[in-house]
């Protein structure tokens, strides 16, 4: 039985590799999607801002035409000016001229925010970009180095679960079913008994059944967390740690 028991712990060193493998294997996709994710977020802020940019450029081109008709408008009123035949006709032509002026000097203050904002959001575009790029190609390289991580870590579970079937097939067919029914709740089915408790849920053990772990002459499992419970003289006296 005591060789039954080393088999369970070879097995179980085993598979918790696999196990750690496994977890690992499983993130990569989720550290690739991480960056991805941030990826688009920016491509659909640089989109944003490209739509503002082509907002303001036709605002800025509207704008002009305007201030380009005010100053006709401008001409045509200095003409009347010059050519006034009375103090009434210069005057209206000089308040028509006054309040053209007003006008084009609104307009041309809000041409000076127009361009400030095309600039803006032009460096803006620009710094997202480069944002952009280097996130690509950090992907890019994420990409490469996950794909030789995952090479590794699949040659290495390969390589464990060669190692696993070595030792399973020397495992009792009942032992080895109940270690696997135990494993699909608990990836750690086998654990060492620590001063009369159960070292996977730290239950005290029932003294009958710490009794028959000493004798270690069969399989037990711990009344509370179905785990399979070896004693083993070092971990119990203390000079072996909490798993
Ligand atoms: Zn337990």
């Amino acid at each position: 039985m005591l060789q039954q028991i080393a088999l369970l712990e070879q097995l179980q060193n085993v598979d918790l590799k696999i196990h750690e493998s496994q977890s690992k294997l499983n993130k990569i996709p989720d550290d690739l999607s991480q960056v991805k994710v941030q990826m688009d977020e920016l491509y659909e802020k640089i989109e944003r801002d490209r739509t503002t940019l082509k907002e303001a450029e036709k605002w800025r081109v509207e704008h002009e035409k305007a201030i380009d008709m005010q100053q006709a408008l401008l001409a045509k009123s200095k003409g009347k000016l010059a050519t006034a035949r009375n103090e009434r006709e210069a005057n209206a032509a000089q308040r028509e001229i006054d309040t053209i002026r007003r006008a084009l000097s609104e307009r041309e203050e809000e041409a000076i925010h127009i361009l400030e904002v095309v600039e803006q959001t032009g460096e803006s575009i620009k710094q997202k970009e480069d944002m952009y790029s280097k996130l690509q190609d950090a992907f890019k390289d994420m990409e490469v180095e996950s794909g030789k991580q995952v090479e590794g870590m699949k040659t290495q579970v390969k390589k464990l679960e060669t190692e696993r079937k070595k030792i399973a097939k020397n495992l009792d067919q009942p032992t080895s079913l109940l270690y696997e029914k135990i494993r699909q709740r608990q990836p750690r089915a086998v654990v060492a008994a620590v001063r009369g408790t159960c070292g996977g849920c730290h239950m005290i053990l029932p003294p009958q059944i710490y009794n028959l772990i000493q004798r270690q002459d069969r399989i037990l499992q711990c009344p509370s967390c179905f785990r399979i419970v070896y004693y083993d003289e070092a971990i119990t006296s203390g000079k072996g740690g909490d798993e």
